[in-house]
């Protein structure tokens, strides 16, 4: 889909946006197949330790041709000039639920169609990308009939302005699992958010639907879950011989795995059985750190979603449960993960979105690795760099580099003095085509 002036770019800010009048999108600097560069105060490109002054990218079509200084600004190259703002290259959300809104997800998993939650689901997805979040990874969520995949395929046939989008259609869950419904009488019979599937032979057959309908990530729920309700994150949920069926099934495909997984046992399992990444990690221990490091397991810590319930609280109530064990385990899991930080593991930012509303809070992830114990460089760089090489797509995103996809953000000032400047995205470019630019210097 082309940018047009006018009406057309009117039409998109209501895409984008979802909403009229809020924020207009500007008209592009340039079609898509232009040439133009782009320059800020600052310039972090998810690789070098150090930030370069006065930075300028060219990008050309939808990829970035190169990366500099001034004496790359040749005369007639069209220039967008940023001012005293931040480039860094657009973020990379590896755990995010944008189909469910709020904190009483199962209830409103059975209350609305597949139909109202994608169209809910397309606007958050949008509402990340205006974010500053230029990929997302998606955890599995909570529909039955992959709305989000559709999601994906309307964005990638140009129906619509959206992030890149990976991820699990479900997150697998045994039966009385985070990903079942267990807050109903036995003679309710209902379909569970999550895909349940018990035994190796049943795992088997989920993985490979899963696979059939468009998921390039198989999400399992080793153990249980704060978020759900009638199950126990310190509970181990999957043997290791369910593991080892859904590792093996999805490798045959090409699929890696992530794990949700809490309790210690779990952790260890699900790196043992050759997952790809483990999910929030709260219960770690030496030996667990110790198999991360030896298997070069990713480790995604989720750290902020707890603080965020602790300060807002649960409207509905439904995640009181969630609240309580954040209260309890919160410390404990900083202090496990900053060991996992010294011990070197590898480490990507990813926010749990879906379970607070507004994806500006996805920054309090990588404001939350700082507190754990990284550099606010180290901190960025997980939330670019090393997101897109946990999802393999480093060739392709992660770092501003010529031959990389224009997928770039601004925020104002120097957000290694202030991570927060993460929260206050001014300008984002999507291979190439600007989809938000805000205030002044335009
Ligand atoms: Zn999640």
């Amino acid at each position: 889909m082309r940018l047009l002036p006018g009406a057309a770019a009117a039409l998109l800010a209501v895409l984008v946006t979802g909403t009229l009048g809020a924020q207009p999108l500007p008209d592009p600097p340039a079609p898509s197949t232009g040439r133009h560069a782009l320059r800020a105060a600052r310039l972090i490109d998810g690789r070098a330790d150090t930030v370069r002054r006065d930075g300028v990218v060219v990008v050309e079509g939808e990829r970035i041709v190169a990366v500099g200084g001034p004496e790359l600004l040749t005369p007639g190259l069209e220039v967008i000039d940023l001012g005293d703002a931040t480039l860094l290259p657009g973020l990379v959300d590896v755990h995010s639920h944008p189909l469910i809104a709020g904190d009483d997800y199962q209830t409103d998993h059975l209350r609305d169609s597949s139909a109202f939650k994608a169209l809910r689901g397309l606007k958050a997805v949008q509402d990340n990308l205006r974010a500053g979040w230029t990929t997302l990874r998606i955890a599995g969520d909570a529909d039955v009939f992959y709305a989000h995949l559709d999601i994906r395929r309307a964005i990638d046939q140009g129906l619509f302005v959206g992030p890149r989008l990976t991820g699990a259609g479900h997150y697998l869950s045994i039966t009385g699992g985070g990903g079942d419904i267990n807050f109903l009488g036995p003679e309710h019979h209902v379909v569970a958010d999550g895909k349940i599937a018990d035994g190796p032979e049943e795992m088997r057959k989920a993985v490979r639907e899963e696979i059939k309908y468009g998921s390039d990530w198989i999400k399992l729920l080793v153990t249980g879950a704060f978020m759900s309700a009638g199950d126990h994150p310190e509970d181990v949920h999957y043997s290791e011989d369910e593991v080892r069926m859904a590792v093996e099934e999805a490798a045959r495909h090409g699929v890696p795995v992530m794990a949700h997984a809490h309790a210690t046992a779990g952790i260890k399992l699900a790196i043992r059985a050759g997952v790809r990444s483990i999910e929030h990690g709260t219960f770690l221990d030496d030996e667990a750190i110790r198999l991360l490091v030896e298997h070069g397991t990713w480790l995604v810590p989720t750290l902020y979603i707890g603080d965020y319930y602790i300060e807002h609280g649960s409207p509905t109530g439904a995640q009181d449960k969630m609240i309580e064990l954040s209260k309890k385990y919160k410390a404990q899991h900083y202090a496990w993960v900053g060991k996992a930080i010294q011990a070197g593991v590898k480490i990507a930012v990813g926010s749990d979105f879906g379970a607070y509303p507004a994806p500006v809070e996805n920054a309090g992830e990588i404001e939350a690795l700082h507190r754990a114990g990284m550099t606010p460089m180290q901190a960025l760089q997980a939330a670019t760099r090393a997101g897109a090489e946990l999802l393999g797509w480093q060739d392709r995103i992660g770092t501003i580099e010529p031959g990389k996809l224009a997928d770039l953000i601004a925020v104002p000032g120097d957000p290694l003095a202030d991570l927060s400047a993460l929260r206050r995205v001014s300008f984002v470019m999507l291979g190439g085509r600007v989809v938000r630019r805000d205030g002044a210097g335009r």
